[in-house]
């Protein structure tokens, strides 16, 4: 089944599934981020403020990308000029009605304490269509953004839908693709550094939220807040999960952990 099949119409309402449409990608995810990529200041806060770090601003690129002008990282910009061009070819009425609200912003995750967003990096866009920076129920935004998402996935960017409609305008570097720049020697990281691929802290998304749902009815009655964020609490729940499991306590939720949870 290809991934466009996710998406149907309803009438003029769109019907797309969020835990389904980023198929095998992952969103980048923030400890992989700093063992690659680097970190950009030595502290976040809730609101966006500048990079500190040289090493990490060296990486940086501003481009004038057709409808827009952005600064991220520099393969992120690389790839958006590339997804752009797509844009331009197949969906030119699309191409004009683009902007960017914001890319490259060293900040939290709007709402949380604890994890640091993905646009600190410079690897995460929030477009505009027609201005418009938010959804807000707006059919014909994201009717806009149904159309884009498949090109930015072919692209290795993983649609913010996936977290829920409220960060529909948000398109960010895989998991995956953000390896993939390593391996290709475009982020100065080592060649041989070991990358661990279980869930952990700073994580979040889809497959966090199924962990804290699995982890809530494993380890009734205590109760951790569903929300797709890999936190303190649910750090603490993996812990207890593992010392009743008898597993090395980790915190993070390698397969022996998922298992335990029926996940795998
Ligand atoms: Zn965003």
């Amino acid at each position: 089944m290809s991934i466009h099949s996710e998406l149907q119409t309803e009438g003029q309402r769109l019907v797309i599934e969020p835990a389904r449409v980023n198929g095998d990608l992952m969103p980048a995810r923030s400890a992989i981020n700093a063992a690659l990529i680097g970190m950009p200041r030595g502290s976040f806060g809730p609101e966006a403020e500048e990079p500190q770090s040289t090493t990490f601003t060296q990486l940086l690129e501003t481009a004038d990308l057709g409808p827009f002008t952005a600064t991220g990282l520099a393969p992120a910009i690389r790839a958006l000029r590339a997804i752009v061009t797509d844009i331009s070819l197949e969906l030119p009425d699309l191409y004009s009605r683009l902007g960017c609200a914001e890319m490259l912003a060293c900040r939290k995750v709007r709402g949380s304490t604890s994890i640091i967003s993905n646009h600190s990096w410079g690897i995460a866009i929030d477009l505009t269509i027609d201005g418009r920076g938010t959804t807000d129920g707006n059919d014909e935004v994201m009717a806009a953004l149904a159309e884009l998402w498949p090109v930015f996935n072919r692209h290795g960017f993983w649609w913010g839908y996936g977290y829920g409609v409220q960060d529909a305008t948000h398109f960010e570097a895989s998991d995956g693709l953000v390896r993939s720049w390593a391996e290709a020697g475009l982020l100065g990281a080592p060649a041989d550094i070991v990358l661990p691929r279980a869930l952990a802290f700073g994580d979040r998304g889809p497959a966090v939220l199924e962990l804290q749902v699995a982890l809530n009815a494993a380890l009734k009655p205590l109760r951790i807040v569903e929300d797709g964020l890999f936190g303190p609490d649910t750090r603490m729940a993996v812990f207890a999960l593992q010392r009743e499991a008898g597993l090395p306590p980790t915190g993070a939720a390698p397969k022996p952990v998922l298992a335990a949870l029926g996940l795998v």
